[in-house]
């Protein structure tokens, strides 16, 4: 693609400034990039792939289960019990770097080919550079890919060349966590305080935040590297959701050990309409305690909101079972009733410890209480189709001793349900 502006044509004249890979660099792939296998056969010989040396193994579950390490080359070796002769893997490596006053991360694929019995073959293409400005713009240069046919957005066809691309989401997810440790940051970002951790960010990524939002440099020099990562790793964009905290925090010099706790905390006194300026909220003394103080403020707070909710319910619910209102019926000790409110069906499903509450949007069902001496006993369903008990719980869904006759009684006087079902 060609430079569609002068920031691109700038970095087009700085690629061709760019080293070559060093031999030192590849060098260090053969070693710390690729697993090298140990291939096990069916005798238990086990072979290096990587030095060719081979020897006995100790047994299967041995070999297979614990680290394997070359007596010859010192290699660590995934151990791979097949009869297979050849082993072609391929992995990333990512190298970080500058060019003419731009961060560069350069993204290598390289690639061994193992036969057993010979020395292994090793290639590699460096497929990927992003490039970034030191006010967080960027570009990337990529080669291009096989889409048609495959399943892998990163079948790169390596005899493509390295140039500019239009950006494209596929360059955001190749692998660019093992990182050539000698590595090389612009002034720019070296004064952020970054050191040679990522945070488990992607380098474009944290490169650009640091370069283009000045409360991440903020937070790495305060000490807040937990919390700085958890706000990378939720979108950088959060960071507006609790920068005055984060302000308050830091001039009371204040230490947050749990940064996802905090957050969440946080999130919860925003909820409840909290001053996020004052230290007695956002500096709490014991962030555990006060953090769950507010969870149970909340539940109790959603439950209030849910049970508002199906309150509204009530003249729904009055217009579709009014017709079985003030029906009752007892055996001289058991007296089942008609529940006649959703207030009256919620209040049942808290006092018994079972879901009935949610009831009465069931338009199939009738929900009746059964008691002796005015004591709950059983809650129970009608299907008002079917015309039959579907279901009748005691306490925390338990049956109680009366469970049978309770559903006798009702079955009994099911006509009475009938005819206000015809009325
Ligand atoms: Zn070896």
């Amino acid at each position: 693609m060609k430079p569609r502006n002068r920031f691109q044509q700038q970095v087009v004249e700085a690629a061709k400034k760019l080293p070559a890979l060093t031999q030192e660099q590849i060098e260090w792939s053969k070693n710390n990039v690729i697993e090298h296998i140990a291939r096990r056969n069916d005798k238990g010989k086990i072979t290096c792939t990587k030095c060719s040396h081979s020897w006995q193994g100790l047994g299967p579950l041995v070999d297979t289960l614990t680290d394997c390490v070359c007596p010859n080359c010192k290699a660590k070796l995934v151990v791979k019990a097949t009869n297979k002769r050849v082993f072609r893997t391929s992995y990333y490596m990512t190298v970080i770097t500058t060019c003419e006053g731009y961060q560069v991360v350069r993204s290598i694929m390289v690639k061994c080919t193992a036969r057993v019995g010979k020395l292994p073959e090793y290639e590699h293409s460096e497929v990927m550079q992003r490039w970034i400005a030191p006010n967080g713009k960027y570009c990337t240069f990529a080669k291009l890919r096989q889409t048609m046919g495959t399943m892998y957005y990163d079948a790169w066809i390596y005899y493509t060349p390295l140039e500019l691309r239009q950006e494209n989401d596929v360059y955001n997810r190749i692998f660019t966590d093992v990182v050539y440790p000698r590595q090389k940051l612009i002034p720019e970002l070296k004064r952020t305080g970054l050191k040679k951790t990522f945070y488990s960010q992607k380098p474009l990524e944290l490169f650009r935040t640091l370069l283009s939002d000045s409360r991440a440099e903020t937070l790495i020099k305060a000490g807040y590297t937990k919390l700085f990562k958890r706000i990378m790793d939720s979108g950088w964009k959060n960071i507006d959701n609790y920068w005055q905290s984060i302000r308050i925090c830091i001039r009371n010099n204040y230490k947050i050990k749990d940064a996802t706790l905090w957050c969440d905390y946080i999130d919860l006194l925003r909820f409840f309409g909290k001053d996020l300026y004052n230290a007695k909220y956002v500096c709490p003394n014991d962030l555990k305690v006060e953090h769950d103080r507010y969870v149970i403020k909340k539940a109790k707070a959603d439950a209030q909101q849910e049970f508002e909710k199906q309150l509204e319910k009530e003249s729904e619910y009055r217009e579709a079972k009014e017709k079985f209102f003030g029906l009752v019926f007892s055996d001289g000790l058991i007296n089942v009733r008609v529940l006649e409110s959703v207030k009256e069906i919620i209040l049942e499903g808290k006092l018994m410890h079972h879901c009935v509450g949610s009831y009465h949007t069931k338009t199939d069902s009738l929900i009746l209480s059964a008691c002796i001496d005015g004591k709950r006993i059983e809650t129970i369903e009608v299907s008002l189709s079917q015309l039959r008990v579907i279901q009748s719980r005691g306490i925390c869904n338990k049956n109680t001793q009366y469970h049978d006759r309770i559903i006798n009684l009702v079955n009994q006087n099911i006509s009475l349900i009938e005819q206000r079902l015809a009325a």
